[in-house]
């Protein structure tokens, strides 16, 4: 991964965002720019240095793992002298961005006092929006996960047709990822039948899943921080006729058109869009309650969202989710889920598992 190219990306944003330096208190966004992979830490850049501020449980595992990135990062174990060094390092920087996303109203407070006399301001996802375009170290890691989830849901599926319950399948799928060298499940595995398949994000149950009903299985994997997303529905015994048929098809037409919208430079909502027609056109609009899709890497849900009210542009190299479904109480729903990878003229699916009704 080009993990030593991205502080530079980032001070390049600093003046636009009207901040001298920046405090990264995000831990995900800390790793993203240093390679450190600690659950507590602080991270200071200004123009010229970058300087990561943890404790002693990292002494040795700070200093390796950002060398071993190449990322040009001092580190600083500090505690109790965490704000005096802070507070050196921010002499001379009039503006100090903290990232809003990533504090509490208490943060705020304490900064406010650790930087007395520094103006403190709000920054939006400088380095989110930085992490939307993938490298390939990080597309390598984003194909491994999901190949992990297509490998368990080809294991697991047969059980489907045996009666099991919805628990049960999700466990079969959450151990199954594991064996095949995840570090975990991106998500809490989805696996819902009948009833609860209405619901788009039902929890697994204990009701037997039975012949006739519509399932809806949802699981991801992570391999070194990075995620999967994919779903795939189907119904137990055979897709058969009536409203249960009708959308299974629909939604599976509905995703292809989504997929087939991608490309770099075209607008979110286009994908949405193309979705939500196939949807309307099959009687089922009021159904598709929720947005197409979002953004997936070192955050399950992360920039850019693909819905109606998203204003985001798809560049090559965002990885993003296309997963319209359709709801029906009574009935049951259908989702449809892949992951795919932005191309200048179209998209390449990571999730490779088939489709069909
Ligand atoms: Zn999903
Ligand atoms: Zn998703």
């Amino acid at each position: 991964m080009e993990v030593g190219l991205r502080l530079g990306r980032l001070r390049a944003s600093l003046d636009d965002a009207g901040c001298g330096a920046l405090l990264v208190t995000s831990t995900t966004n800390i790793g993203y720019l240093t390679g450190f992979t600690g659950s507590a830490g602080l991270l200071l850049i200004d123009a010229d240095r970058a300087v990561l501020v943890t404790d002693g449980r990292y002494r040795d595992q700070a200093p390796r793992e950002v060398t071993t990135a190449g990322t040009e990062v001092e580190v600083e174990i500090a505690v109790a002298e965490r704000q005096k060094l802070l507070n050196g390092l921010t002499a001379g920087i009039t503006n100090l961005g903290l990232e809003a996303d990533s504090i509490t109203w208490t943060d705020q407070r304490r900064y406010a006092d650790w930087f007395d006399g520094t103006t403190l301001v709000a920054t939006d996802g400088l380095v989110e929006t930085l992490r939307e375009v993938k490298d390939e170290g990080e597309l390598a890691r984003i194909a491994a996960a999901a190949a992990i989830a297509d490998t368990a849901l080809a294991e697991v599926w047969p059980m489907l047709d045996t009666g099991p319950t919805e628990r049960q399948v999700a466990s079969a799928l959450d151990n199954a990822m594991r064996s095949l060298g995840a570090s975990d499940r991106a998500f809490e595995t989805i696996v819902a039948a009948g009833p609860n398949s209405a619901h788009p994000h039902a929890r697994p149950g204990d009701r037997t899943i039975a012949r006739g009903d519509l399932v809806v299985c949802d699981l991801g994997a992570i391999v070194d921080g990075y995620h999967s997303d994919m779903t795939r529905s189907a119904r137990i015994g055979g897709t058969g006729d009536g409203p249960e048929a009708e959308m299974l098809t629909a939604v599976l037409a509905a995703q292809q058109a989504g997929i087939a919208a991608i490309a770099d430079g075209v607008a979110t909502t286009a994908v949405d869009t193309a979705c939500r027609n196939v949807l309307t056109g099959a009687g089922l609009g009021d159904a598709f309650t929720h947005g197409t899709g979002h953004g997936v890497g070192l955050d399950i849900h992360e920039a850019p969202a693909l819905s109606g009210t998203s204003t985001a542009t798809l560049r090559s190299g965002h990885v993003v989710t296309v997963e319209p479904g359709a709801y029906i109480a009574g009935v049951g729903g259908v989702r449809w889920e892949d992951t795919v990878v932005v191309e200048s003229r179209g998209c390449r699916r990571l999730t490779r598992s088939p489709s069909t009704t």
